[in-house]
């Protein structure tokens, strides 16, 4: 009871609300609306599930009214409500830990997407876009007091005891003059068709119309519809219905890329909507995402905080699973391992993937998804066994020889006749990619590599050994140039074993071993890694992510027996400039994959030392 200060990540986000969000001020409604429909649902649940509330007379229902003379706007529903203590805790504070780093991680307000306001919770706060003070009250199903707490969204709020008759919570909002328009019938009217429409419980909006002059009547209408919109026939529904519905589930303001829906009849009977967003929501990659998918049970809420409901990487798919043969008091623990749901989750999976599989025929579309996407999809590729060969059929790479990405398909049907694997060479950027001498034997050979520059595929990649019974190999690993040999290759190498020997005695200390190779044509050396280590620039990744325990992976340096500097060095018998050239072939092999060196200013005094000698 009393005076209490907003803890200080709720006074950023209201600062943050007022000062910087001015586009989608309307969507206050929204967010009271479907605090209202949780409110009601966590009531209806308990009215089907505990003893204590199967004889409670409950009305579900949102009323919306508004005065203009007075400047507010009240919104009531008969839901579970709020004690002194849910106050404090829900309208105080902010829980979602998504939320709160991501307020930390705002540097400047005015360069945030607004589009990002519901989707980062935001929720009951938004009211203060529009309005300039604001009184709760509530009274909690199964409590005798009612309280009152009010807010004027500068410092903190006030809570104290009312009388209040009814269960349930009411909001008033006092509007700004700004926030004035929304105290007209039309108006709200319009709102709510555009975000609740579908919000399963009836809206009412209280309104008065003019009889005659200076006689006024009141009225009530509904305004939403108030169905279960994925229980209707699908025949019914239209593209535009899916869309509404989409942004009443899922807080964003945009269209999704596409939907799903499934209304299964035969031994299981249960019906799943499932909508690809247009973004990757922000809090995809944090651990304590927010789940996209509600449950229900013959059109009951169950929960939307379960995380298993479809498999990790499938997080950004938003919607509903709807069953008609689960108990309604099934327990979050019973949830995981549910026979039932188990089915239902996999069966879903699999549509959802036939889904994205069928998108891929419209190009644009697809990459559209896939630049949003790709990461969780990969994740896939080492998450789910079951589905891998779909998912391989899902991902795409950029390539030596396309432009933009390819498919592991189309990479296949230009394979040469007698090319037995899949290249690829993983790494940090494109363009150092592209230019490392690596590839010079596959562009002289006329070989496709694909470019695989994003951080997780060196992770998920080397899992993967198989593309349709095809090798995949990275070509920045020992072997990868084994299969390509020719006979003249292998003499050149065999003739070099001298010259190798001599080498591998210098650069013993940091190399794990020294050979010769057939894969380069321009560059005389090149470092790779052995098969069984991670690659060298993944040994940079996990150095750069603080793994101090990594122990020392020595790379294999490669020489090229056909290059005019090895030639030469094969020759050479001044032994102390024959150590510096050494060095320097693997220095410049490390430099030019990205690896910092351990000794610049050694590489240097060599550097110059050569230069200075062929002056
Ligand atoms: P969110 O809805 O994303 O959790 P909000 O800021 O909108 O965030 O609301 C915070 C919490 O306040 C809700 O989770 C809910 O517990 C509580 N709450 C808000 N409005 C109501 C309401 N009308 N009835 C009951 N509880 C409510």
């Amino acid at each position: 009871m009393g005076k209490h200060k907003f803890k200080t990540e709720v006074s950023q986000l209201l600062d943050l609300i007022i000062h910087s969000l001015y586009s989608h001020k309307e969507i206050f409604l929204r967010e009271l609306i479907s605090n209202s429909s949780d409110a009601l649902d966590k009531l209806k649940y308990l009215t089907l599930t505990d003893d204590a509330f199967k004889k409670f007379d409950f009305k579900p229902r949102i009323d919306i009214s508004f005065d203009k003379q007075a400047k507010t706007l009240t919104v009531v529903d008969t839901g579970i409500g709020m004690d002194d203590k849910d106050l404090i805790t829900n309208l105080g504070t902010i829980a979602n830990s998504g939320t709160k780093s991501f307020l930390h991680n705002i540097k400047d307000a005015s360069k945030i997407d607004t589009n990002l306001i519901g989707q980062f919770g935001v929720g009951f706060y938004s009211i203060f876009m529009v309005a300039e003070k604001v009184e709760v009250q509530s009274k909690k199903a199964g409590q005798d007091k009612a309280f009152k707490w009010l807010s004027d969204g500068k410092g903190g709020f006030v809570i104290e005891e009312t009388e209040r008759k009814p269960i349930g919570t009411s909001v008033t909002l006092f509007l700004t003059e700004e926030g004035l328009q929304y105290a007209n019938r039309w108006e709200i009217e319009n709102i709510v068709k555009k975000y609740s429409n579908h919000i399963p419980f009836p809206i009412y909006l209280h309104y008065q119309e003019e009889k005659e002059k200076d006689k006024k009547e009141n009225k009530v209408d509904q305004i939403n519809s108030a169905s279960a919109l994925w229980k209707r026939p699908k025949a019914e529904l239209k593209e535009k219905d899916y869309f509404e519905f989409y942004k009443t589930i899922s807080h964003d303001t945009e269209d999704p890329l596409h939907y799903i829906h499934t209304q299964a009849e035969g031994a299981l009977q249960y019906t799943t909507l499932f909508f690809i967003p247009g973004r990757a929501p922000f809090d995809l990659f944090y651990s304590d995402y927010k789940p996209g998918v509600k449950l229900y049970v013959k059109r009951v809420f169950i929960t939307d905080d379960e995380k298993e409901l479809l498999p990790p990487y499938l997080r950004f798919v938003k919607g509903v699973i709807d069953s008609d043969d689960l108990p309604l008091n099934v327990s979050r623990e019973m949830l995981q391992q549910n026979r039932v749901l188990v089915n239902i989750k996999s069966a879903s999976v699999k549509k959802i993937l036939s889904e994205l599989s069928k998108l891929t025929l419209d190009k644009t579309k697809y990459i559209k998804f896939y630049e949003e996407f790709k990461k969780p999809l990969k994740e896939g590729l080492y998450q789910d066994f079951t589905n891998r060969e779909t998912l391989l059929d899902l991902v795409r790479f950029k390539s030596t020889k396309q432009e933009g990405y390819t498919s592991l398909s189309e990479y296949k049907l230009r394979m040469k006749p007698d090319q037995k694997s899949i290249y690829y060479i993983t790494g940090g950027n494109e363009q150092n990619l592209k230019n490392s001498p690596l590839l010079e034997m596959y562009k002289e050979k006329d070989i496709e590599v694909l470019i695989m520059d994003d951080e997780i595929d060196e992770i998920v990649i080397p899992s993967i050994n198989k593309y349709k019974e095809i090798d995949l190999k990275a070509v920045n690993r020992e072997n990868a140039a084994e299969d390509l040999k020719t006979e003249k290759d292998k003499t050149a190498e065999k003739q070099a074993e001298p010259l190798i020997k001599r080498i591998k005695k210098i650069l013993d200390k940091d190399v794990k071993d020294v050979k010769a190779s057939s894969r380069l044509s321009d560059s005389p050396s090149c470092v790779v890694a052995d098969e069984n280590d991670p690659t060298i620039q993944m040994q940079h990744i996990m150095k750069a992510m603080g793994q101090k325990e990594l122990p020392e992976l020595k790379p294999i340096l490669e020489i090229n027996p056909t290059h005019d500097i090895v030639k030469k060095m094969a020759a050479l018998e001044d032994e102390n400039l024959f150590k510096d050239i050494s060095r320097l072939l693997l220095e410049q092999a490390l430099l030019v994959e990205g690896v910092p060196l351990k000794n610049p200013s050694e590489f240097i005094k060599r550097l110059n030392k050569i230069m200075n000698m062929a002056l």
